[in-house]
């Protein structure tokens, strides 16, 4: 939307004074989502910007309540979403000339972090019918972007500079599928066709891999980490939450990209305290937690999404058991993400670094990422922002790795 706007003549700024108008993507996943979406209009209302149109998933599904709040012009679903730049710019029609977007695509925005990493969206929306899920009423039906404009919105951010590509989508996994492809076509044609040093995939659904996908990983710019979303290590509470997996398959799985890839962090989610979730349910999630040894997890609260069917459901958990529970499974999580930190010590990784920081007469200080998304800071003489190093890991103790660059470049 940012490129879109500058391709119309407009100039993007940084804050909210002086802004004629300001977009909002709002979002509904959970109850503090959408709360922190009507407090950001209300927000930049108060700061003086005249014009404010708020989009995105709360939008969508509260379109009369995001249409009342101060100072919006006009709520626009995710639907009309695509068209909502052409929809403020009649001279907008530039964009389908010969108007070359490459220079405007590397401008950084203003007021953001400059990023070393691009998020490309390959796919939107969701087939499946997860009961505590609000996304699929929000976003609609899976529909895949074209390999095609996939591969050259990754080629315009490697032009500016981008060291890693990171795909998304609602359901990523479910990539190609209206067109009878699977997700690993695409992954494939963009090692092959583009140079991206670094390739990650954010969250997959267990239900849309296999044993072969893993066989990609033999690319050493595929990076080795896996985000799977479990929601519960229970049989029973799956089946509430219509996931399509098993406990005993999501093993199956792990113990298969582990074999492939056995450097991999293999992250998740987790839902505490859904709809019926008894103390015997919650502990099978809790165990299964426990013998994953996870890289890291999410642990959600569940807040009923109304329109859902587990708002529906009997059994709503009390909300101070939800946080009960909440606070024993981010426990389990620290423990075996601080046991797989802990297994690198005294290894060395490839470090992207994401931030950089000036220390006085010290040098520089910087933090950045491995491979296998491991979080590592390390002092060096000259800022070293998007470049990779080689860094010798020495200490695990904090929440960062700490190392010592031992190979610039
Ligand atoms: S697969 Fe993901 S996006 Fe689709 S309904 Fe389930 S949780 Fe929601």
């Amino acid at each position: 939307m940012a490129r879109g706007f500058r391709a119309a003549g407009h100039e993007i700024v940084a804050s909210a004074e002086g802004a004629d108008l300001a977009v909002v993507n709002t979002c509904a996943v959970t109850a503090d989502a959408a709360a922190d979406s009507r407090q950001m209009i209300r927000h930049l209302a108060r700061a003086g910007v005249p014009q404010i149109v708020p989009t995105g998933c709360w939008t969508t599904l509260q379109m009369k309540e995001a249409a009342s709040l101060p100072n919006v012009l006009h709520a626009v679903s995710n639907q009309e979403k695509e068209n909502l730049v052409a929809q403020f710019n009649s001279e907008f029609r530039i964009l389908n000339s010969e108007f070359d977007l490459e220079p405007l695509s590397r401008q950084p925005l203003p007021g953001l972090h400059r990023r070393t990493r691009a998020f490309i969206k390959v796919q939107d929306g969701c087939d499946n019918a997860c009961t505590f899920c609000i996304t699929t009423v929000a976003r609609g039906e899976s529909r895949s972007r074209p390999l095609e404009d996939v591969i050259r919105d990754i080629q315009f951010a490697l032009a500016g500079g981008t060291k890693e590509i990171m795909l998304t989508g609602v359901h990523l996994g479910s990539w190609g599928q209206e067109w009878g492809r699977h997700l690993r076509e695409l992954v494939a044609a963009i090692l092959r066709e583009t140079n991206a040093p670094r390739l990650r995939l954010s969250s997959l659904e267990p239900w849309d891999l296999d044993a072969d996908f893993f066989q990609l990983w033999e690319n050493p710019r595929l990076m080795p980490h896996l985000h799977l979303p479990l929601q519960s290590g229970s049989e029973s509470t799956l089946r509430r939450m219509a996931r399509k997996t098993t406990p005993a398959s999501f093993r199956e799985l792990v113990a298969a990209a582990r074999t492939v890839i056995p450097s991999v962090a293999i992250t998740t989610d987790v839902i505490a305290g859904f709809p019926g979730e008894t103390e015997t349910e919650f502990t099978e999630t809790l165990d299964f937690v426990r013998e994953m040894d996870f890289a890291g997890g999410h642990v959600f609260t569940y807040s009923p999404r109304p329109g859902t069917g587990a708002a529906k459901m009997k059994g709503q958990t009390r909300p101070e058991v939800r946080k009960k529970r909440n606070a024993i499974l981010r426990e389990a999580f620290e423990e075996s993400s601080k046991a797989y930190r802990q297994k690198f010590v005294g290894r060395r990784m490839a470090v992207l670094w994401e931030s950089v920081t000036e220390l006085d007469e010290w040098g520089w200080q910087m933090e950045g990422w491995t491979e296998n998304y491991l979080r590592v800071s390390a002092a060096a003489s000259s800022p070293r922002w998007n470049e990779v190093d080689e860094v010798e890991l020495t200490d695990a103790s904090g929440d960062i790795l700490r190392g010592v660059i031992r190979d610039s470049g």
